[in-house]
Formats: structure tokens, sequence, C-alpha cells
């Protein structure tokens, strides 16, 4: 019978504290009834994924709304795949998608991550010490045994194993192989432990596993309902050759240790939670609620779904800001994709904010959400739609002068002018819904500034040159900037009626060959020399605010063409 005690003081001759000694530094979290500890747990190996924005906003919903906290973890255990300022990132970019954090790995003035919060530190390569305290109870409790093969000569006979599994589809005999395999593991003696350890040689530590896979385990995941999850028959490796963790292993720990209440991440856990629930019940650990989100699917050119991958378009949250879409209405965006009553509910509620929503775990759908810019483009219009003029004025002119100098330069130089245009239409039951992102506010409203007009269609073929050519002259003639929209459109329309276009559009539309035209062609005739487009905010408004001067400018540098 092997001494474990005295195999992990071989092991772990640096660690002298006990797994108590770390609870102590974590007491019990002092929060109300039914309050929930959630925390988004990335790996800084790049910037924020789309989906990444799920768990997160889900984590930081369900904290908010119970009154508990929600927390950053980084979980940089693989050196390999972290990216240099990934975590800085990551941060800010969660931030500007008013994803805050109450603890966790926070910025501090100078811009690089420091802890903030009683539970850390919340950077998991901090921490090798407890894990390995954990790690070495583990051993001296005969639940872990550390293997010598090292992580080249496991690679490599993972690879081999790899390549046989796909030809041989013997399960049967890979299952006792693989069992073989780990028996000679476990048969290490102590006398090969201290050899190994006396030539320096590396080892992982791996847990030893009591599962049978044909026994299930009932599980309930908060959002795929009930699951039998079959046990865990591997030695999987708890902590690598260097000490450091692996994601089950750490992942444990931590949300032991930082209070978790509520563990939210992808789907592609699912496979591990065999070896979560061992892990938890060896350490004593008492397991928390767990909820898996579905991937993020796209349609492909044929119309297939496929995952929304790293490269593909709208994946990476950075672009967003590029593209000129408003946080909020990507937060929004993600709402109706998590919640499947968001929508109805958002009918009822149009001014509240989202964050007044009652998130409901039992809304989530666990088959994977479908990402689409159409969607996100009309929630998007409406979120931007409801926003007060200043604000837009605000947002545009600060994207503008990041990505669009020029323009940000003709918006920034009279912020007063800018906001009565994108008041056009704002406020009421209906407004207009013209901005999806603010990339769209040059080509609806650049024909405002002078610099920016210019013709962007012809009149239609039908008319006649005579009858544009006699309106833009009659409305010069009585163009008044006072008249009142009545006075102002009463006028139009008797520039029409002299030139065979009715302004009874009953009547034209029973019979349109009675007629030349309608009172709408006049104002088309107008609305084209005065904006540029056929297609464009009410035209008396647009006249306000150009002003007498410049509206009679374009009247007549259009005539000069006919
Ligand atoms: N670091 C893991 C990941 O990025 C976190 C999973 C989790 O939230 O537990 O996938």
């Amino acid at each position: 019978m092997m001494d474990y005690q005295l195999l992990a003081d071989l092991l772990f001759p640096q660690i002298t504290k006990t797994p108590a000694d770390i609870e102590a530094a974590y007491p019990a979290r002092q929060l109300p009834e039914g309050a929930k500890v959630t925390r988004f747990a990335p790996s800084p190996t790049g910037f924020v994924h789309f989906g990444g924005l799920f768990p997160s906003t889900v984590g930081e919903r369900l904290a908010h709304q119970s009154g508990g906290v929600f927390y950053l973890r980084i979980e940089d255990t693989d050196a390999k795949r972290e990216v240099p300022g990934a975590a800085e990132g990551l941060i800010k970019t969660l931030a500007h998608y008013g994803i805050h954090f109450d603890e966790g790995a926070i910025l501090d003035e100078t811009g690089k991550v420091s802890d903030q919060g009683a539970y850390g530190p919340y950077k998991q390569s901090a921490r090798a010490e407890i894990y390995q305290t954990y790690a070495k109870d583990l051993v001296s409790k005969g639940l872990a045994y550390p293997c010598f093969t090292t992580e080249e000569e496991l690679e490599a006979l993972q690879a081999v194993n790899k390549k046989e599994e796909i030809k041989n589809t013997d399960w049967q005999a890979q299952a006792e192989q693989r069992r073989e395999q780990t028996l000679k593991m476990r048969a290490i003696t102590m006398d090969e432990v201290k050899e190994n350890l006396a030539a320096g040689n590396p080892f992982v530590l791996r847990i030893l596993a009591d599962g049978d896979p044909t026994k299930k385990t009932p599980f309930t995941d908060l959002v795929r309902g009930k699951l039998d999850v079959p046990e865990n028959d591997e030695d999987f490796v708890l902590l690598k050759s260097d000490g450091i963790p692996t994601y089950h292993f750490a992942h444990a720990v931590d949300d032991h240790l930082m209070g978790t209440t509520h563990v939210i991440r992808g789907e592609e856990w699912l496979p591990s939670l065999a070896k979560h629930i061992q892990l938890f019940r060896y350490l004593g650990f008492r397991l928390p609620k767990y909820m898996h989100i579905s991937q993020i699917m796209r349609l492909d050119e044929n119309g297939n779904k496929k995952k929304l991958s790293k490269r593909d378009m709208g994946a990476n949250m950075d672009d967003y800001a590029a593209m000129g879409y408003a946080p909020e209405c990507v937060c929004e965006y993600v709402m109706t994709l998590l919640n499947s009553n968001y929508e109805e509910w958002h009918a009822q509620n149009p001014e509240k904010p989202y964050t007044e929503f009652p998130f409901n775990i039992k809304k989530m759908s666990a088959s994977g959400c479908l990402f689409d810019f159409g969607k996100l483009n009309d929630v998007s219009k409406n979120v931007i739609s409801r926003m007060s003029a200043q604000k837009v004025t605000l947002a545009v002119t600060e994207w503008a002068q990041t990505y669009d100098p020029e323009f940000g330069a003709l918006l920034a130089r009279d912020p007063a002018y800018a906001a009565n245009i994108f008041a056009i239409g704002r406020g009421g039951k209906k407004p207009r819904k013209d901005l999806a992102v603010w990339k769209d506010a040059r080509p609806y409203m650049g024909f405002f500034y002078d610099e920016l007009f210019t013709l962007t269609e012809q009149y239609p073929e039908q008319f006649d040159k005579a009858d544009i050519k006699a309106t833009l002259q009659g409305f010069i003639k009585t163009f008044d900037i006072s008249d009142d929209m009545n006075t102002w459109f009463e006028k139009i329309k008797e520039i029409g009626a002299g030139l065979g276009y009715t302004a009874d559009m009953k009547a034209y539309k029973a019979d349109p060959t009675a007629f030349k035209g309608s009172v709408a062609d006049i104002s088309m005739f107008l609305r084209l020399a005065v904006t540029g487009k056929t297609n464009a905010p009410d035209l008396w408004t647009v006249m306000q605010i150009l002003g007498y001067d410049r509206t009679v400018a374009r009247l007549e540098s259009m005539l000069e063409t006919l």
C-alpha cells in the first residue's frame, strides 16, 4: 500500500499550507437570500467574440438582478495561447458593451490589469500555490497521482491514438486499451517516483478516476434541462508539468473559493461535465449550478447553419465600433437572442432600458441562436429612433471623428445645427428609422452640408423639363421662409395646379391619365433640387434648417443645369 502522505510531500515539498488555511482567507459571501454570484472567465487569447457577449450578459443580468456579485476572472493557464494585451482589451471591450464587473480583474490608472475585491487573485497564473495546495491534498488522500510521461511523449501518444481511432471502429477494444494504459500509469511505485524526481523528470498530476461510464448521474443544466451524465473513468490531468492547472481543476478550485453559485459557459464544456462533477466530489466542494449556452450560428451562402467562427464577419466585438454600431443596440440585440419573450416585453415597455427586463433563465433557448445582421439592424434602428437628438448628435460626431474625419469635422463645427437635423422625425409614436449604424448618417443627412451636397439621382425621363423649370422658378418667386407648413404647401399645390399636376390624390389615383402628374411629383422636383435625392426627410423642415439663402441657391443651381 502506497503511503499517500509521503507521496504528497515528495511531489509538493514547497507546499506547506492545507486547504483549510486557504479556505480561511475566502469566507462565505454575505449576500441576501437568492443572490447569485456569477463570473465571466475568458482566456486572454484574443478579442471578445460575439459568442462571449452571451455568457457575460447572462452572468451580469443574473447577478445584478438578484442583488448578487458579478466578477471577472482571467483564465490564463495556457501561456502558449496567451496573446499579450488581450486581457486589457477584453476588459475595455466588455465595458464598452455595458458589462460592468463588481470585482475581479480591472484596469488600474496605468491601464494594467489589477485586482479589485476580496476573493482574488483573479488571474489564474497568480494562484499556482492555491491549486497546488488542493492538489497535494488530493494526492495525500490517494485521489490523484503523478505521471512522469512527458508532455511530448503524451502528445505523440495521443496523436497516434487519434489516427488509430479513426481507422479502428472497435470501440470496445479501444476502451480496453485505454484502461490498460491507465492501469499501467496508476501502478507507479514509490521507488519509481523517487527515481524520477531525483533525475529531475517532470510529471503531470492525474486524477484517479473512480467512475463507471455505464452508470449515469442525473443532472440538471439550467438551460438544457435534465441530462444523464455518464460517470467519468478518465484519469485526466489536474496539473500540467509546469505545476499549472488545467481548466478543469482551476475552475473547480476557483469557483468554490470565489463563491460562484452559477457557472455560465459555452456548450463546448458540456462533454467535460462528468469530469467536473467527479472533481467537485473529490474536493468536497458543493457543485455550483451550471448553464451551458449554445453556440452562435450563422447562415452560409447556401443557407446552411454554421458556427459563427472567429474569422466570420460579426464575430469580433471590436469590429462593431468601426462598423458604427452603438453598444446599446448590440446589447439589445443580444437580449432578443437570449430571451424569447424580450421583444414582447420591449414592445410593451418601449421606454425602459433592457436592464429593467426581468431576465428569465427558463426563456433561454437550448438550441443555437442564429446571428443575423438584418435582424441586428432592425433592432438597432428601433433603439436609435428612440434616442434623443442630442445623444445621436454626440454619438455620430464621436464616431465620425475617428472613422470619417471629414464628416466628423463638419458635425463638430456646429453641434446645434447637427442636432436640429437629427431631431427631424424624432419623438412621437412613429419616429423615423433611418439609422442602423452611425455610418448611415452621412448618406442620410450629408446633403445638409454644402461641402457634401451632390446630386445622387436624376429627374425621371417621363417628366417635361419645362415643368420642372417652371416649378422651381415658381417656387422661388413666392418662397417665404416664415411660411408655416400649410401655407408653404398651399403654394406648392397652386404651382402644380397651374401646370396640370393635381392636388386631388383621389382623383389622380382613379385616373392618372387625366393629369400630367400630381402634387407629389411637384414636391419631388423641389426635393431633388434641394436634397440631391428623391427620398429625404420632410421637405418643409429641411428648408427651415437650410434657411432661405441656401435653399434658393440650390434651386437656382439646379435651374442652371436644366
Ligand atoms: N476559460 C474558459 C473559456 O474561455 C471559461 C469557461 C468557463 O466560463 O468556465 O472557455
